[in-house]
This record gives structure tokens, C-alpha cells and sequence, in this order.
């Protein structure tokens, strides 16, 4: 059997069949294929069918009933952000009452701070990971400066040893025992944006708490990747975008879990704004905010329906899949991408372990822009990269399918 008929094979018997046909899959760029092989859904998800239809929905109730709409649209707007609740609890394994869609991630991830990075006497440390998303960087370290901290002296980013690419987890938990009372907030990625590296939650989270320390998590490559337990983790908080394995569009709404001894406690200081305090008092117009003990407390502004409404229509496909279902997809599809570049000899810096990663490989590859353009225009694949020399390929389970990996490793194999 041919190896591309061997990837049909696998498309035609895997246990979850492909949801491909629910997305928009783009034509293929260069023209040689009719769709791509998509695998930059790490940066920018494919758009579900069902979007459009909400969307719709939502500009027609605004046409039809304008400010009526807060109350008498067939999804409510005063109470709209709720519909999101149960299903993005489901996601990542929280207690409803623990989760909120809002702002955006970066956003989020200050919010978080400003409740729960409170350095305090030697305890000032944030640590992250050295190769965290710039935009975690710059927020750790402008949360740094708030505080009138040194940044260079605050911020502790955890290398590899050397000669590796990836941290280990023992290397993480050995730096909390020595260093511990030093730290104030642990913030690491769930799965790393660059290497698809995914950490040992429950381990860090505990060795972090039990230093003394906070622990957030930035699930922005882990949300809807791989399957996640924060309420029986103890994570204190974790932020994550909805656009990447989410499918929920360009800058959507993003996601924010809070653990719910947290949400209880009067005393955690927050930055508040109208859409934090109870619902049924709301519009009173009081001065003074009276916060459930949920997430909504972190609220600030009433919600971008409109940037809403796919994110909801996005979790319906999730909710019906089921993370554990997509999980096991994931690694056969990622393991079997793996085992179909072995002949390019590429150095790949992603965990080789199943467990260790989520659904992405990263090549360490020379002139990672050329690669990735010539990949697009000879061969209809889709992959993202780094500069200088790393390219990222995510095979996501919803809607790549093994042929895509056929076509993606058979790229490579020729290209490298
Ligand atoms: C994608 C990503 C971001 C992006 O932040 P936005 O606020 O959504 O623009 C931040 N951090 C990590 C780790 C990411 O992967």
C-alpha cells in the first residue's frame, strides 16, 4: 500500500472521524491542491460553518430590537457572557462558577496579577519560562515596575539545560524547593507556543503552592489542545485566548478561571468595573460594587456580543466532541506526522514523548521564512514559522486528518 493510501486508510478507521467538514478549510496557496493541509490552527483556528448563522442571529437582533435586545433577544445580551460558563468549565475542568469569557488574554493576564501577584518583603519573584510569548514578558515585566520592582532582578526565566530544548520538570521543581521563598507568582505556559512542550501541571502547581507561591497558568496553547483538571490541579489562576485550537476567530473573547477558594475571598484585591458587581443590582447605579463569588468579579466592561457569539458557537463543537476524545485523536495524528518526517532527519525540538506535548511539532530547520513559504506555494501546506529556525506544524484533531500529515511530511521530506 502507498503511503498516501495508508493515510486514507487511517482517516477512513480512526475511532473519531474528522470534523473537517464543519470547518472552512482555505484553498490551497500555490494552486496545487484544492484545500490545504492547514497546520497553523496553533495561531489562527479554522472558522466553524456555525459561526456565520450566530453571527447573524446577533446583527439581527440588533437591527430588529436595538437596546431591547439586552433583554428580549433570543440570547439575552445582559446575560449572554453566561452561556459560555458550562461549556468553557467543561473545557478546562473547573467549576463553573471558577470561569469567564473575557477581554483578551494579555488583558486577562494583568487582571490576574493585579489580584494575585503581591510581592512582599523577599517574596518577589515571578517566574517564567525563557522562551515565554513576548507578551507574557512584557506583561510580567511591567507588573515588575507597578510594583517599583527591578524587572531584570523580579522577573527569573527558566532555561533548558544546555544543549536541550525543552525544561525539565524536575529542573522546575528543584528551582521552587531552593529558591521558593523567594517567589511570589508562577506563571509558566500550559504548552509552550515554541516547542509545543507540555508541562506537568499538577506537579509545578503543586510544588508552588507549596512554596508559598501563586500559580497561573497561560493556557493559550493548551486550552482546547489537551485536556485540562485546573480545579482539582489547585490552580490559583489561568488566562487563555480563544483564537488558536479554539476556532473562535481573530482577537476573540478570551477565557479566565479563577479557583473558587479565591473567588470567596473578600480580601483578594481586584481591578473592578460595572460588569463585576451582581447582576441584580447592576443597574441600581450604586457607588459601591457588590462582586459575586464567581469570576464574574473580574469583569470590567459589559461584553463584545459579537465577539461572543463564536466563541459560543466554537465550545458547541467542543462540547460535543469531548476533550478525551480529542486528546487520543491528537496523538495519533501528531505521532503519526512524527513518525512520517523521521526520513527528513529534521531535528525536531518538540518533546518526542506523547505525553509531553500537544497537538504541534517544531523543527529546527535553516531559513525557517523560506521553508515556510515554499512549503505553501509548491505544496498547499500550511505551517507557521519562527524566525530564525524553527517552523511549527499543528496538526489539529478537529479538522486535520492524516492525508493532510501525508501531504505535510511528503513536503518536508522533499523540501529538507
Ligand atoms: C498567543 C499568545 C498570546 C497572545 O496574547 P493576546 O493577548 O491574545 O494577543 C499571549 N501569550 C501566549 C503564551 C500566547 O501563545
Amino acid at each position: 500500500m502507498s503511503s498516501e493510501d495508508e493515510a486514507r486508510r487511517l482517516d477512513e478507521s480512526d475511532p473519531l472521524p474528522t470534523l473537517r467538514g464543519e470547518f472552512l478549510v482555505p484553498p490551497a496557496p500555490g494552486g496545487a491542491h484544492a484545500e490545504a493541509a492547514y497546520f497553523a490552527g496553533n495561531s489562527l483556528g479554522l472558522q466553524p460553518r456555525s459561526v456565520a448563522a450566530r453571527l447573524r442571529e446577533e446583527l439581527d437582533d440588533w437591527a430588529r430590537l436595538a437596546v431591547e435586545a439586552h433583554t428580549q433577544g433570543r440570547r439575552p445580551w445582559v446575560g449572554y457572557h453566561e452561556l459560555l460558563r458550562e461549556p468553557a468549565a467543561r473545557l478546562v475542568g473547573a467549576r463553573p462558577h471558577e470561569v469567564v469569557a473575557m477581554n483578551s488574554l494579555t488583558v486577562n493576564l494583568h487582571l490576574m496579577m493585579a489580584s494575585f501577584y503581591r510581592p512582599a518583603g523577599a517574596r518577589t519573584r515571578i517566574v517564567i519560562e525563557d522562551s515565554a510569548f513576548p507578551s507574557d514578558s512584557y506583561a510580567v515585566a511591567s507588573q515588575a515596575v507597578h510594583h517599583g520592582l527591578d524587572p531584570a532582578a523580579a522577573v527569573v526565566r527558566l532555561k533548558p539545560r544546555d544543549g536541550e530544548d525543552n525544561l525539565r520538570t524536575e529542573d522546575v521543581l528543584a528551582y521552587l524547593e531552593r529558591e521558593g521563598d523567594a517567589v511570589a507568582l508562577v506563571m509558566l505556559g500550559g504548552v509552550n507556543y515554541l516547542t509545543g512542550q507540555l508541562m506537568d501541571m499538577p506537579a509545578i502547581t503543586k510544588a508552588g503552592r507549596a512554596a508559598g507561591a501563586v500559580v497561573g497558568w497561560d493556557l493559550a496553547h493548551a486550552a482546547g489542545n489537551v485536556p485540562l483538571r485546573l480545579h482539582d490541579w489547585d490552580v490559583d489562576f489561568a488566562a487563555w485566548c480563544t483564537y488558536k485550537y479554539l476556532n473562535s476567530g481573530p482577537g476573540a473573547v478570551a477565557g479566565c478561571f479563577v479557583h473558587e477558594r479565591h473567588v470567596r475571598d473578600a480580601a483578594v484585591p481586584r481591578l473592578s468595573g460595572w460588569w463585576g458587581t451582581e447582576p441584580s443590582v447592576r443597574f441600581r447605579m450604586d457607588p459601591d460594587i457588590a462582586p459575586p463569588a464567581s469570576a464574574d468579579a473580574w469583569q470590567l466592561s459589559n461584553p463584545p456580543i459579537m465577539a461572543l457569539a463564536p466563541v459560543l458557537a466554537s465550545l458547541e463543537i467542543f462540547d460535543r466532541v469531548g476533550m478525551d476524545a480529542l486528546r487520543g485523536k491528537s496523538e495519533r495524528l501528531t505521532g503519526y506526522l512524527a513518525s512520517r518526517l523521521a526520513p527528513a532527519a529534521a531535528e525536531v525540538i518538540t518533546p518526542s514523548d506523547p505525553a509531553a506535548r500537544g497537538a504541534q511539532l517544531s523543527l529546527r530547520v535553516r531559513d525557517a521564512g523560506g521553508l515556510v513559504r515554499r512549503l505553501a506555494e509548491a505544496h498547499g501546506v500550511v505551517a507557521d514559522a519562527r524566525e530564525p529556525d524553527v517552523i511549527r506544524l499543528a496538526p489539529v484533531p478537529l479538522y486535520c486528518t492524516f492525508h493532510d500529515c501525508h501531504r505535510a511530511a511528503e513536503a518536508l521530506v522533499d523540501l529538507l
